[in-house]
């Protein structure tokens, strides 16, 4: 329906949409959701539950023992994809004390930046799909098995060959998809649009995919992707905008996280606030399913975007998801931070997460340098650019707090998580010249 509006209905609702002129003049952002509703409300509108997210478990644990056998990176967790939630009271201090983030109670570190296999967000979400594909070609295969480790065998791979995986990204998708994807024997073509760095485009080559290059934005890669996968009855497309399955594997991050806070307290009185940085809106609007899930009204999530690419805000605050991109409202689309190069939000999330998440938080591209350092010197941790964007939601929560319903009792004891959505597995020179990066 979004879709059939002209250009002249579409530049009169944006004209509406107060946090537009921001948005377009490239100034920094701070949006709170009116949509928010209380999780009991919001659910009985959703077209996924509970029950999806155990299934992506599930499906998780089934194929364990083969990841463990075959990443053995992963042999203390018994094979199960999951990262360290880090305290960072140092990077806490620097917050407050650089930027006047006033932050009270703890700030954490989910640190995805070191999941294992691919170093991001996307190993959750983009391996999921990958595997529960491959459990679907193998039982109408008659290759499954009870013990999953069949995956790791020469007869698995030759059987997997024939069938190509294909995925449009700026990166990190790529990476999550063609490790893993190459690891079980498929064909992978991965195309990567004009920002997704060199080191990764090699990495990929090395593990056997085929890196398809495109001169233009992440749109038009997965568009181009999703027209060649279309064209081969084997070829199986990864669809970043539109995928259910990878919004699953996303979500799965939730109840992980809750037992990972163990004893932390989080309810009406401790509130647990997310800061996710967001590209096309499938992992933090992922993470923030599966949160609101877990914790209902206690957690609050905010994205947080560049000031060029703030696609989710755009779509969201104008409720035209993706009938509107960035370039609407003359913006680049370009950002040091490849991970959220991203023009036009996923319309899937956004419809999703409308009366799910707290609000969206845009950020200029010195300052994520400025947080990288910091985290560096004071914490000893390195993540990349993209994923610094999270610590403008911390630095930017006390102008939200009011709006959200926080009082200030309830901050002086909450528990504040920064989503480090990447970075492991940039190489030392990238990381030097990063860190040099005035
Ligand atoms: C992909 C990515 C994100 C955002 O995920 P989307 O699903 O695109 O919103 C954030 N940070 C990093 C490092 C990423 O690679």
């Amino acid at each position: 329906m979004n879709n059939e509006l002209t250009v002249a209905e579409k530049q009169k609702i944006i004209a509406q949409t107060p946090a537009a002129a921001d948005l377009a003049a490239g100034r920094e952002t701070v949006w709170v959701n009116p949509k928010r509703r209380p999780f009991a409300e919001a659910k009985e509108r959703l077209s996924l539950s509970q029950a999806d997210i155990d299934d992506a478990e599930a499906c998780l644990r089934r194929f364990a023992p083969f990841i463990r056998r075959r990443f053995p990176e992963t042999e203390a967790l018994g094979g199960i994809i999951e990262s360290p939630l880090t305290p960072i009271p140092r990077m806490r201090g620097f917050l407050n004390e650089r930027y006047g983030a006033g932050l009270t109670g703890r700030l954490l570190l989910k640190q995805d930046s070191h999941l294992a296999v691919s170093g991001s967000v996307k190993a959750r979400g983009g391996i999921y799909e990958v595997l529960r594909h491959t459990e679907t070609l193998a039982r109408a295969g008659g290759l499954l098995q009870d013990d999953y480790t069949v995956f790791d065998t020469p007869a698995s791979r030759r059987f997997f060959s024939r069938y190509a995986i294909q995925v449009g990204s700026t990166g990190n998708l790529g990476l999550s998809i063609g490790i893993i994807s190459a690891a079980l024997g498929y064909r992978v073509p991965i195309h990567m649009s004009a920002d997704a760095r060199a080191w990764k485009k090699d990495l990929l080559r090395a593990r056997g995919a085929q890196v398809i290059e495109y001169a233009s934005d992440y749109s038009r890669a997965v568009q181009e992707g999703r027209r060649l996968s279309q064209q081969d009855p084997d070829s199986y497309f990864v669809d970043d905008e539109n995928s259910e399955t990878l919004f699953l594997g996303y979500a799965t991050a939730a109840g992980r996280l809750k037992r990972q806070l163990g004893e932390t307290p989080v309810d009406a009185a401790h509130p647990l606030i997310v800061y996710l940085p967001c590209g096309v809106g499938g992992a933090p609007g992922g993470i923030t399913f599966g949160l609101r899930h877990a914790f209902g009204d206690s957690v609050y999530c905010v994205f947080c975007e560049p000031v060029q690419a703030p696609c989710m805000l755009l779509g969201m605050a104008t409720g035209l998801h993706n009938a509107v991109c960035v370039q609407d409202i003359g913006l680049t689309g370009r950002t040091a931070a490849d991970g959220l190069a991203v023009g036009r939000p996923s319309g899937f999330v956004g419809r999703t997460v409308e009366e799910l998440a707290a609000g969206i938080v845009t950020v200029q591209d010195d300052k994520l340098f400025d947080w990288m350092r910091g985290l560096w010197e004071t914490e000893g941790i390195f993540i990349e650019p993209s994923a610094c964007a999270a610590f403008q939601g911390a630095v930017q929560l006390r102008r939200m707090a009011a709006a959200l319903g926080i009082r200030a009792e309830q901050l002086a004891d909450a528990t504040h998580i920064a989503w480090a959505t990447g970075g492991s597995m940039v190489p030392d020179a990238e990381r030097e010249a990063f860190l040099r990066t005035a």
